[in-house]
């Protein structure tokens, strides 16, 4: 099979329409698609990202209406929330009406939905007028990938198309929220932030420590991790002193990395923002994995805001 990067939504919408997997770009990162009833296309998912059949697909659909179509119960706060943050990097956790097939789900009785905003990827939607399951575009456990090249140099071959829609402008994966008594819960952090969710909702609590939570399997310890062994460290310099002599590459957020001399250093964000950190961070660990150093060094985020979110993935790609 020929792998095609195409900027054409009718070309994707055909291939999804006839059951095949397709690459897609969103806000948070690639997706790799299928139409959720084509079973071919699901079972294609698991198989071509080499992902455990027990951790579920996310839901994407083109608007907050065709939520009831999907989902029973629904609490009033995950009104509130699609209302805010939809379309966008916010998925939501629901229980399942039984129309949504159970491979995407992974045998659960809820269903996680989100709309994304990615313009290419909405107007996909609509055409499509059928919802797609798609998790990052990347094999199970590998760095997500933030641009069609990205997709490209890990399925060539294996999908017929690619649908370009450039760099994601989040570059991290969905925040995912259920509810537990009507109230939100965060089960994995991103762009939007608890303390976003708690201005809308009226209360929040995050319960992302747990590795393996039943309410959202798949939450790897180790996970979006390169090849190349990586440490996460507040004290870059203390790293350097530690690993003299192998070849590094340092990945720093602060004013304070701009001092440290080394060869290869990123710093993140050269703006000095996390939304421009988060937007880079997937692109900049690909980078580094691909230049042959013993190591990469990425120095800790302040705990604040997105700074949780960015820490969440480096300490995933660090574990061994
Ligand atoms: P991603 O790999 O970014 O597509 O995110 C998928 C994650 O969403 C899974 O690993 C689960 O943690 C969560 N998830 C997806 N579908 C469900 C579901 N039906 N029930 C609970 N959690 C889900
Ligand atoms: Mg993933």
């Amino acid at each position: 099979m020929t792998t095609q990067i195409t900027k054409n939504i009718d070309t994707a919408a055909t291939a999804l329409q006839s059951g095949k997997v397709v690459a897609i770009p969103t806000e948070t990162v690639y997706g790799l698609a299928g139409v959720i009833y084509r079973q071919e296309a699901i079972n294609d998912i698991f198989r071509i990202k080499e992902r455990p059949l027990a951790n579920p697909l996310i839901v994407h659909t083109h608007s907050a209406d065709s939520l009831p179509e999907f989902a029973l119960d629904i609490p009033e706060a995950a009104f509130k929330l699609a209302d805010a943050f939809w379309p966008g990097p916010l998925t939501l956790l629901l229980r399942k009406k039984s129309n949504i097939p159970d491979n995407v789900t992974s045998g659960l009785d809820t269903v996680a939905v989100r709309v994304p905003s990615h313009p290419v990827t909405a107007s996909l939607l609509r055409e499509l007028k059928q919802p797609l399951a798609a998790p990052s575009a990347n094999p199970f456990g590998r760095i997500s990938p933030t641009t069609a090249r990205h997709v490209f140099d890990y399925f060539e071959g294996r999908i017929p198309y690619i649908l370009d829609g450039g760099a994601c402008s989040v570059g991290l994966e969905s925040t995912i929220a259920g509810f537990e008594n009507g109230l939100p819960v965060v089960y994995r952090q991103g762009a939007v932030t608890a303390a976003q969710i708690k201005a809308v909702a009226g209360s929040v609590s995050v319960k992302t420590a747990s590795t393996n939570t039943p309410k959202a399997p798949g939450m790897y310890p180790r996970h979006y991790s390169p090849r190349t062994p990586l440490i996460v460290t507040d004290n870059v310099k203390q790293a350097l002193a530690d690993v003299k002599g192998l070849n590094t590459i340092v990945i720093g957020y602060s004013k304070f990395c701009r001092d440290v001399v080394v060869e290869k250093k990123i710093v993140l964000p050269e703006s000095g923002n996390f939304e421009e950190a988060a937007a880079r961070l997937y692109s900049t660990l690909h980078y580094a994995d691909s230049i042959n150093t013993d190591i990469i060094i990425a120095e800790k985020f302040p705990e604040t805001g997105l700074g949780s979110a960015i820490n969440d993935r480096l300490m995933r790609a660090s574990k061994k």
